[in-house]
């Protein structure tokens, strides 16, 4: 399942080919986007509505300070953690992503959801993982773009070791660990980042920044506005 060089890695949205993102040629390439390390005002997560109100998400962007916080362990695995879950999922498919971390949508804790095909329909590839850790990374580095729901329109050669093995909690707070390769293994690699407030910017290369640099300019000029 390990994607061609040229195929986008989802990890949040189901990429288009570079060449169709309109603008992107005209982009002057003039110097490096600021370096991370944003300012983190007070977290904007969203609260968990009572239980009689549907669960609805919307993705968190860049530069929204939620995203740099290091997500909190789950300690309750209820009835309000199943709702999250299955609201991450939603959200994940609706926006054609294959991966999505909670502090995307705006809450700080150590949750994600996976499905390689990104395909609703195929319920059976769901992969959630409570408290995930990365316990080990091996193979050879593969470099492979990668698109965030968090930075719509932006994609980025990403390098990464090609295996990584994860011990979690399911959703019933059972111990699994899995061994992971290939695309699957990526995706786990780049949400897991989330839960750690790292981002797709922390591991570009100054040449993507330099790239990307009016789209990052444009999601920082949404987010200001959206505070006033
Ligand atoms: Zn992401």
């Amino acid at each position: 399942m390990v994607g061609e060089a040229s195929e986008a890695v989802n990890a949040g949205i189901l990429a288009p080919n570079q060449d169709e993102v309109p603008g992107r040629a005209e982009r002057p390439a003039t110097d490096l986007y600021p370096p991370c390390g944003m300012p983190q005002p007070e977290s904007t997560a969203h609260p968990i509505p009572a239980m009689s109100e549907a669960l609805e998400f919307e993705v968190t962007l860049f530069p929204n300070p939620v995203l740099r916080k290091v997500a909190d362990p789950i300690t309750a695995f209820d009835d309000a953690l199943k709702r999250t879950v299955e609201a991450m999922y939603t959200r994940m498919f609706e926006s054609q992503g294959v991966g999505l971390a909670a502090p995307q949508v705006g809450l700080r804790q150590r949750i994600l959801v996976v499905n390689e095909t990104g395909d609703a329909k195929e319920a059976d590839q769901n992969l959630t993982l409570i408290n995930p850790q990365i316990v080990a990374r091996s193979g050879k580095k593969v470099l492979l773009e990668e698109g965030c729901l968090s930075f719509p329109g932006i994609y980025a050669e990403i390098e990464r070791l090609d295996g990584c093995v994860v011990e979690a909690q399911d959703i019933e707070g059972n111990p699994i660990r899995l061994e992971l390769e290939g695309f699957l293994s990526r995706i786990v690699q780049h949400e897991f980042d989330h839960l750690e407030g790292i981002l797709l910017v922390d591991r570009m290369s100054p040449a993507d920044k330099i790239r990307n640099k009016g789209e990052l300019e444009e999601l920082k000029y949404m987010y200001l506005e959206s505070k006033r």
